[in-house]
């Protein structure tokens, strides 16, 4: 009895506080955020890679030069700092639900639609494993994913699945990413049209190139991909 009023209590409490700074709020959370972090969200809206998003020139960056294959376009709208990292973190090793669909709503508000194809078939999560989700509770791609769908007006198809589990890329090198995420996607069906994969940061881009292969060899005739945040060069999205 006691703990259960202790815990309902605690939730009251938890989801007052902002997801970034952890401060109380008096004033109604945006975006699980208090007023001063939701002003403080870092928009990638500067020079940048045109195909991969990644912050710098507007021309492509070396690794797109030397790259074949993959998405033609990545569109991530926020950068990989401050309470748009905090938001990240919060979702992917906290489980809290409400900052992954606060990533999906600032997505879709500073969403660059001018560099997404005019005309999108289906949006596809990038897959957790079985055990992840469990361990989770939920796919934050896919809650992003849900979020961008209704506000594109574009369906959403679980059309790939994880059929290796070989636990988190924040753990290895960036250099050894591509490699590590190999063979680790299989399409559900056969394919066809623009498809945009969906995922919650872009590092390496190394498991969006992986799974845009696959999408292309299942039938896709254009793959592009979405991204909450992109980080930096040589950044990595850890806590
Ligand atoms: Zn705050
Ligand atoms: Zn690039």
């Amino acid at each position: 009895m006691l703990s259960s009023i202790i815990k309902s209590l605690d939730l009251v409490l938890f989801d007052q506080r902002c997801a970034h700074c952890r401060e109380p709020a008096w004033e109604p959370l945006q975006y699980a955020l208090c007023k001063i972090c939701r002003d403080a969200i870092p928009c990638n809206d500067g020079p940048k890679c045109p195909r991969c998003a990644l912050p710098g020139e507007n021309r492509l960056c070396k690794k797109c030069v030397n790259t074949r294959g993959g998405f033609d376009t990545l569109v991530s709208s926020m950068l990989y700092e401050g309470p748009a990292s905090a938001l990240v973190l919060r979702a992917k090793f906290r489980k809290e639900e409400r900052a992954a669909q606060a990533l999906a709503d600032l997505t879709v508000q500073y969403l660059d639609r001018d560099a997404l194809p005019k005309h999108i078939d289906a949006l596809v999560p990038i897959p957790i494993s079985f055990r992840r989700t469990m361990q989770r509770g939920f796919n934050q791609s896919a809650i992003i994913a849900n979020t961008l769908g209704a506000a594109l007006h574009v369906p959403v198809k679980n059309s790939l699945r994880r059929i290796i589990h070989r636990g988190p890329q924040s753990d290895l090198p960036l250099e050894t990413r591509r490699i590590h995420v190999h063979g680790v996607f299989k399409a559900k069906h056969t394919l066809s049209g623009t498809i945009c994969l969906v995922d919650d940061v872009a590092t390496s881009t190394s498991t969006l190139l992986e799974a845009a292969n696959v999408l292309r060899n299942a039938g896709a005739t254009r793959v592009v991909a979405i991204t909450t945040t992109r980080c930096a060069d040589g950044q990595d999205a850890k806590g």
